[in-house]
């Protein structure tokens, strides 16, 4: 059933900036009532992902339960933000619920639209054609990469 409730700071998105936004925030004033809405269970360390290409993580290590990243005394709203009533100082959630803020910050990150470029969604993970971005994808990177010998293709392209 839609509930409503209210606090001083709400923070759409519990990714890096979100989750930094808020320790820095509590830091500073450790008496703020700040809750963060975020729906997913794990935290992705995006960067992480780079590594996982290069053969140097294993992709398992750039997850965290996502309660483990939330920084202490701050209110987790398992949800998604469906809408917002900036005139209202008010964000609605995807059940119907609203949440009240004075300040609102929104930390959504961004949706990656493969489906821009033809042909990319349904040969990426295939025929070589790899991306970091997406987690994955990336131990394909470094499928890729260890498959590579001296006379493939793609080093003598590099070294002429
Ligand atoms: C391979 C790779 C390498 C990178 N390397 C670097 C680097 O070297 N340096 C650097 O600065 N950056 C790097 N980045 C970028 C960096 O990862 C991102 O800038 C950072 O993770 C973005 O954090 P964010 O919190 O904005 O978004 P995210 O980490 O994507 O988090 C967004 C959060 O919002 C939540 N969310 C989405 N929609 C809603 C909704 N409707 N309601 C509530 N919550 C919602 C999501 O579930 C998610 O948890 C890299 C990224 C990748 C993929």
């Amino acid at each position: 059933m839609p509930i409503s409730q209210s606090h001083e700071v709400v923070i759409v998105g519990g990714g890096a900036a979100g989750i930094a936004t808020a320790a820095s925030m509590l830091k500073r004033r450790p008496s703020l009532d700040i809750a963060i809405i975020e729906p997913s269970e794990v935290h992705a360390y995006q960067p992480g992902w780079t590594m996982v290409g290069a053969g140097v993580f294993e992709p398992e290590v750039t997850l965290r339960p996502m309660s483990r990243v939330m920084p202490k005394g701050v209110d987790w709203i398992k949800a998604a933000a469906a809408s917002f009533q900036p005139e209202n100082n008010q964000v609605t959630l995807q059940d119907g619920s609203t949440i009240r803020y004075e300040l609102l910050i929104v930390a959504p990150g961004i949706r990656l639209a493969w489906e821009k470029i033809a042909g990319l969604e349904e040969t990426l993970g295939k025929h070589g054609v790899t991306s970091n971005y997406r987690y994955d994808l990336a131990p394909y990177t470094w499928q890729g990469a260890v498959s590579l010998t001296p006379n493939s293709l793609h080093l003598r392209r590099f070294a002429a």
